[in-house]
């Protein structure tokens, strides 16, 4: 008899606390979704505003990896993917610039946590060698970039930024050169047709005019 009270209690006092749990894990539960929320799922969207090209994402700058902006850049590395099915062409929409000055544009003014939005950039002779080809952080991590509205875009497309602003003036033949070969290399590494060779217009076509009317689009596909 006694056994079956102390049972009975325990059951009790049991249930009691089930249900305390059950009620407190509410916040839990809004604590987390608060989080997914929190996370940057919002880098798809891009405007060829006038430094580069912005974006809206959530944060602030942690990690920083280095860019290969200086004068002896290391050879391009091209690790064995199967996400990189489209390559997005963009001018920087200034007349001068580089990786670091784009990644300190997309990271502090942009809020973009992962910095530059690009994969690489062409350097016009103006702040960056003519012709040079930088590697962003998100090429060497492989990750998606931030540099098209058109989010699924941003996960598939490895973007490129040439620095210049092609509605003033066209490419530099050093920046086509570099280019064209970099968009050969990647062709031939993640076996990309000619016809997913596209400009930034042509993914966003409501939304922006990149990379300017004067690039040459005629020699790059
Ligand atoms: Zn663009």
């Amino acid at each position: 008899m006694k056994a079956v009270d102390l049972l009975l209690t325990a059951a009790t006092f049991i249930t009691f606390v089930l249900a305390v749990y059950l009620f407190s894990s509410d916040p839990v539960l809004s604590n987390s979704v608060n989080w997914a929320e929190d996370r940057p799922t919002a880098e798809s969207q891009t405007k060829d505003k006038p430094k580069g090209s912005p974006q809206n994402t959530t944060a602030v700058s942690n990690t920083s990896v280095p860019l290969s902006a200086s004068a002896n850049a290391p050879a391009i590395k091209y690790p064995p993917a199967t996400r990189w099915k489209y390559i997005v062409i963009h001018h920087s929409a200034t007349k001068q610039g580089n990786a670091k000055i784009f990644d300190n544009y997309h990271r502090n003014e942009k809020g973009m946590k992962d910095g530059l939005a690009y994969h690489f950039v062409v350097g016009n002779g103006a702040k960056s060698k003519d012709g040079q080809v930088e590697t962003g952080q998100r090429w060497a991590r492989q990750m998606a970039g931030a540099h098209c509205y058109d989010n699924r875009m941003n996960q598939e497309s490895v973007g490129i930024c040439l620095v210049g602003n092609f509605d003033e003036s066209r490419p530099t033949a050093k920046q086509m050169d570099a280019l064209l070969k970099l968009i050969s290399d990647l062709q031939k590494q993640y076996r990309i047709p000619k016809a997913n060779i596209l400009l930034h217009k042509e993914v966003d076509k409501q939304q922006t005019n990149c990379p300017g009317k004067k690039f040459p689009a005629n020699k790059i596909r």
